[in-house]
């Protein structure tokens, strides 16, 4: 038998599939809700669909790319941490937040790997491996609403947080969004995706432009380009000053509030000083800025970086309340399984690979 090359997820090259072998396209209506609504994972059980599409199907297509390498929930049962293998040998993330206001949260991956060098983040350590197409990105959304059905709950949310900055794989993850949000197949509202960048300035744009009602959070991480261009290379290519204007833009289209990152590495980003700093670069808008203490990865070289102390965030969010900026600390979910981004995937396989292309990177600087 031949080996299916086509992704369930693939709406056009399935239509055409089915037309190429003298079906009506209608079919596709019946394959979807099977998929998508009634979660039927193997073709031939389709029973909506005539013998001879279920066994195209079966022959032609596949269910899904990614395979389950582990699947970890923590003590409390709030994070389930996906570790998915691709087809070609690639380890990526997914996690399952469980609030305890009953709504349900999915963090997907856009690369494996990544390429933007954040200096305290361990997926960079990576590097980019490469773009996930759109239909693997469904595959993680898929296998999370498979997990969530068997505990009788449904997902809500989608953050896209994982591994990998998602405006560098933009044709993709725009992709991925438009069949989360279709009513006929995962049927996410559109305002509870979230899309997460370190600051892609020129997509920010066209994303306002694309989905007007999706939310946007920015890794904003320093408030002036000296800190920023310090932990994030980003900045060289789009400083702050570019950067808002795109967002500027942003908001003009979208009328949306923006969502920053702030991390609070002690000693880096946590000066008193860059709160007030903070509070006069966002001054202008509907903003709102979430704390995230530094998740420490200690298995590699982490720059000696240590979480800032709550004491010194709350005083962040005094000088922000000042300028009405509301404000949230992210409350670290799964902690003891290692829940933030690319930590789970470098401890698997990246442990030779990160020393291999850190030392590399970091001689290069040197230079
Ligand atoms: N590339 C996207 C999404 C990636 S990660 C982006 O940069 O926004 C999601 C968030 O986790 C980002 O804000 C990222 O900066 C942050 N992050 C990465 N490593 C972290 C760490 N060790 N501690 C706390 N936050 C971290």
């Amino acid at each position: 038998m031949q080996t299916p090359t086509i992704s369930i997820h693939d709406e056009w090259k399935i239509i055409k599939l089915l037309e190429e072998n003298g079906f009506k396209k209608f079919r596709y209506a019946q394959i979807e809700n099977a998929i998508y609504k009634n979660l039927i994972t193997d073709f031939s059980s389709i029973e909506t669909l005539p013998k001879e599409i279920r066994t195209l199907l079966t022959e032609n297509c596949y269910y899904t790319s990614l395979s389950v390498h582990s699947a970890i929930t923590s003590d409390d049962g709030q994070t389930t941490k996906f570790l998915l293998k691709t087809h070609d040998n690639k380890l990526i993330e997914a996690v399952i937040m469980r609030h305890l206001s009953g709504r349900n949260t999915l963090c997907v991956s856009c690369q494996a790997g990544c390429p933007m060098g954040c200096s305290f983040c361990a997926t960079w350590k990576l590097w980019l491996l490469r773009n996930l197409e759109f239909h693997e990105i469904i595959d993680e959304v898929m296998i999370a609403i498979h997990h969530l059905a068997k505990e009788d709950k449904k997902l809500r949310n989608i953050v896209y947080m994982g591994m990998g900055e998602p405006f560098l794989n933009y044709a993709n993850v725009k992709k991925s969004i438009e069949i989360a949000c279709a009513q006929k197949k995962v049927d996410l509202s559109n305002r509870r995706i979230t899309i997460s960048t370190c600051g892609i300035a020129p997509v920010i744009e066209q994303f306002g432009e694309d989905f007007p009602q999706t939310s946007l959070a920015v890794s904003l991480h320093a408030p002036n380009d000296e800190v920023r261009k310090s932990i994030m290379p980003v900045d060289h290519t789009y400083p702050l000053d570019v950067l808002m204007k795109s967002i500027k833009n942003y908001i003009a289209k979208t009328n949306k509030r923006v969502f920053y990152e702030y991390i609070m590495i002690a000693w880096v980003t946590d000066r008193l000083e860059y709160a007030w700093q903070l509070a006069k670069l966002l001054e202008w808008q509907l903003a709102h800025v979430n704390f995230i203490p530094y998740n420490t990865w200690e298995w590699v070289d982490s720059n000696g970086y240590k979480p800032t102390s709550k004491i010194i965030i709350k005083k962040f969010q005094e000088v922000l309340e000042k300028s009405w900026i509301p404000s949230t600390i992210r409350h670290t979910m799964g902690d003891d399984i290692d829940a933030a981004c690319g930590q789970l995937a470098l401890k698997h396989e990246g442990e030779s690979l990160a020393t291999e292309k850190g030392n590399t990177i970091a001689k290069s600087k040197n230079e």
